[in-house]
């Protein structure tokens, strides 16, 4: 029988996973369209990234895939709890109980990609990158492309998987040509990269935590070591009250960060300083759909059909989660993508709005409530231990000690969200 022609849109963490999992079936050859260029041949400080943390939910994925976590786990930080930093230095510890994996978004794209050039030969799976999707047309079941020297091409499915991220094309795509109902927000939460080195000598910041620090107005600063030497991470702040606009010299930047986080500024050269000031603004964006499928070939996951805010850090675990729930679906049903595709949607659209509410109201940004939302944590650990059935974890544990489904975790505190909401 001939392979059916995967053509993965995005080469992100959810395509790249995608593609491993559906080459472990038999059946199938995969194509991926990535419109960046190959991350493996640019330097890293050059590209726009982050650092993501990896719980249980996106671990499972990654373990289905023999020596895959493994990989993953030796590029990563293994992180034991957050550090919030505060002016006073009275800084807060919050402790994990299961470690998480911290890595680079980047760094965790290319051991992905590694992993399938050096298990796959070209014949079952190729990457071009440097190729834009523009459209999709369903009914000739055709994509077209542009390649970074201007050239269009088209190409044939059998089945297409849309995970081009949270301005996906096939998604805009099909939302003009069929009935298919998505929303897309730009939310205020604006970012840009940040790479600190930490001194052989003097200040560390403790390489096993990850160093928050959250001020007025939504400004906020994220590192998160990367083994001992460097700490890469993300500076937060609210696109319509951008404090950034106003500096425009390397000096006022590094001022800047060294008024507003003094611990993180004693790390920031003057180089980094003038880089960050010119490295690109990142916007956020959240989706959210009625369906992730269009008839019995089109498949979208992760961030093209539920990107959140990344105020938990559950994005790209809950995109991982698919591809692991997917291929589940696909076992039931023995690779008939006309039955597996509803089935795909039916089950996960719940489990993507209650991760829409959790990422959005979990964490409050009233001062009072971040004394509660502290306060609740540390008396939930302990009257749990002593009464495990009576009283569940709080929401923050149980997001990132567990993997109960996020519409569970939802259940469990719905009173909290409103809380929040209510104060929003
Ligand atoms: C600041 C920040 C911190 C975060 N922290 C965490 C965290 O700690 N934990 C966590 O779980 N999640 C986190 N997230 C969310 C996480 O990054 C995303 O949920 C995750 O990357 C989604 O993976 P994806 O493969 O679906 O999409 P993406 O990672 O967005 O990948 C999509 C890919 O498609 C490509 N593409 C886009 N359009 C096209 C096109 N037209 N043609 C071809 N290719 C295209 C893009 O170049 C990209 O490579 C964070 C996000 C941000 C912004």
């Amino acid at each position: 029988m001939v392979d059916k022609h995967v053509v993965i849109v995005g080469a992100g963490p959810a395509g790249l996973l995608l593609a491993s999992y559906l080459l472990r079936r038999s059946g199938y050859r995969i194509t991926l369209y990535e419109q960046r260029s190959d991350l493996r041949l640019t330097p890293p400080s050059s590209n726009r990234t982050f650092p993501i943390s990896l719980q249980e939910r996106g671990r499972q994925a990654l373990r289905e895939i023999p020596g895959l976590e493994e990989a993953i786990a030796t590029q990563s930080t293994i992180c034991t709890g957050t550090i919030m930093h505060r002016a006073s230095g009275k800084n807060r510890v919050i402790p994990r109980n299961n470690p998480s994996l911290m890595l680079d978004r980047n760094r965790l794209v290319v051991v992905l990609l590694q992993y399938l050039e050096t298990h796959y030969d070209p014949g079952q799976m190729v990457v071009q990158f440097d190729h834009q999707c523009l459209d999709l047309n369903p009914l000739t079941q055709t994509l077209k492309f542009e390649h970074a020297d201007g050239e269009t091409i088209t190409v044939t499915y059998d089945y297409i998987v849309g995970t081009d991220g949270a301005s996906s094309k096939i998604r805009a795509a099909l939302a003009d040509q069929v009935d298919f109902p998505c929303e897309q927000i730009f939310i205020s939460d604006a970012y840009k990269s940040v790479f600190l080195n930490q001194p052989e000598v003097g200040l560390k910041l403790a390489a096993d935590k990850v160093h928050t620090w959250n001020l007025a107005n939504n400004l906020r600063m994220m590192l998160v070591p990367q083994g001992d030497e460097q700490l890469n991470g993300v500076l937060i702040f609210n696109i319509d009250h951008n404090p950034i606009t106003v500096l425009n010299t390397k000096e006022e930047m590094l001022s800047f960060v060294k008024e507003n986080f003094p611990q993180f500024g004693e790390l920031m050269t003057v180089d980094e300083a003038e880089a960050l000031l010119s490295r690109p603004v990142a916007r956020v964006a959240t989706v959210r759909c009625q369906r992730f499928h269009e008839g019995s070939n089109i498949l979208l996951l992760g961030d093209a059909v539920h990107a959140v805010s990344a105020a938990i850090g559950q994005g790209c675990n809950a995109a991982l989660q698919d591809v692991w729930v997917f291929n589940q679906i696909l076992d039931r049903h023995r690779d008939d993508w006309s039955q597996a595709l509803p089935k795909f949607s039916h089950q996960r659209i719940p489990e993507a709005h209650a991760l829409r509410e959790l990422s959005d109201y979990s964490f409050p940004r009233n001062r009072w409530l971040v004394a509660e939302f502290i306060w609740r944590l540390q008396i939930s650990r302990i009257f749990h231990r002593w009464f495990p059935k009576q009283v569940p974890l709080f929401l923050f544990d149980l997001i990132f000690d567990s993997d109960r489904p996020y519409s569970e975790v939802l259940r469990l505190h719905q009173s909290w969200i409103d809380k929040v909401k209510r104060a929003s």
